[in-house]
């Protein structure tokens, strides 16, 4: 076996710690619906990247990289080292390639570091940055794709460099998602989410290139209406919501691939909740406080038939609410949408 795959693992963290850290705990019995699932920022968003380390060259290839995705995706990147910023980038040789996915990283405390760029070859930044902005590794996808020998893969990666235990390598390379983990296409064996693996390590002989750049499918889904479409209204074109207003707010989805956004203001802590009413089925995310790329909580249908309905305990502050489709063939329609203080 000429070539050992650099193989990058992905961090992610239990459902519990992804609470942005200013919500309050939900009380007893009412914890539901603040679940987060989904790990994509919000559309139209500017991340902050801040790096700790890395001399002029590494620094310059990982923002080379990323542009690679800024000219597909409706996100901006903005290298100003800022303190608080949603993306840190150490370079710690000793450390592999890693990142955490999406919105994951404002969960981690800022001092710390949500992607290492231990090696850089190719296009493994853009591959870290893909973590970044949502997505997950493409040989996990439910889809399949790789008919792994998995005794042969657990050898291999217990040797160096990575000395993997069979656990780790089961998680990170054997274990696919389940279908309703994420939100995805057909196995694309071009994806940058894809590591090159041996076909010595699959029972068909059928193993995978290394991939050095983005793929037609790579960018079109984050183009597309799952991910940061370039058309859909942003931040700050939010419609404003008052809080407990007399009459709902309507709002209507005309084509695939639209999304509203909302935003309003919590004058006081409290209980709070956003649903929507219609024949319409839609996907809520509600992010805040102040910030609007930290992810609070999605929900899809808890609310009656195909509503969107999020309960959460909030502090003061501001807040977007963000309503997409499904999907397809049942996401377009009117639709009315409220806020209130319980
Ligand atoms: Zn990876």
């Amino acid at each position: 076996m000429a070539t050992r795959p650099h193989v990058c693992f992905d961090r992610i963290l239990p459902r519990e710690l992804m609470r942005h850290q200013p919500t309050m705990p939900g009380r007893a019995g009412r914890t539901r619906a603040i679940s987060p699932i989904g790990k994509t920022w919000m559309n139209g968003s500017t991340l902050h990247v801040r790096f700790v380390g890395g001399n002029a060259a590494q620094r310059a290839k990982a923002q080379e990289q990323v542009g690679w995705w800024e000219a597909v995706a409706n996100l901006k990147f903005v290298f100003d080292n800022a303190p608080n910023a949603d993306i840190r980038i150490s370079f710690d040789a000793n450390d592999g390639a890693w990142s955490y996915i999406g919105t994951d990283c404002r969960s981690i405390p800022l001092n710390e570091a949500t992607m290492n760029l231990g090696f850089l070859d190719g296009g493994t930044a853009a591959h870290e940055w893909g973590h970044a902005i949502g997505l997950a590794h493409e040989h996990q996808n439910p889809a399949g794709g790789i008919q792994w020998n998995e005794q042969v893969v657990i050898r291999e990666m217990a040797k160096s460099p990575n000395f993997w235990d069979a656990e780790t390598t089961r998680h990170n390379i054997l274990q696919r998602y389940r279908a309703d983990q994420i939100n995805g296409t057909s196995f694309d064996p071009k994806s940058i989410m894809l590591y090159f693996f041996p076909a010595e390590w699959t029972t068909n002989g059928i193993g995978t290139e290394a991939n050095e750049v983005l793929s037609a499918m790579d960018k079109q889904f984050v183009a597309g209406a799952k991910m940061y479409p370039k058309t859909a209204p942003t931040v700050d074109s939010a419609t404003p919501l008052a809080v407990n207003a007399r009459q709902r707010t309507a709002a209507a989805i005309g084509k695939f691939g639209e999304e509203d956004l909302f935003r309003f203001s919590a004058d006081r802590a409290g209980h709070y909740v956003i649903d929507t009413r219609g024949p319409t089925d839609v996907v809520m995310k509600l992010f805040g406080p102040n910030v609007p790329t930290a992810l609070i909580a999605e929900d899809d249908d808890s609310g009656y038939a195909y509503n969107a309905r999020i309960g959460a305990d909030l502090i003061a502050g501001d807040y977007w609410v963000q309503v997409r489709h499904y999907n397809r063939e049942s996401g377009m329609g009117e639709y009315t949408v409220k806020v209130r203080r319980a």
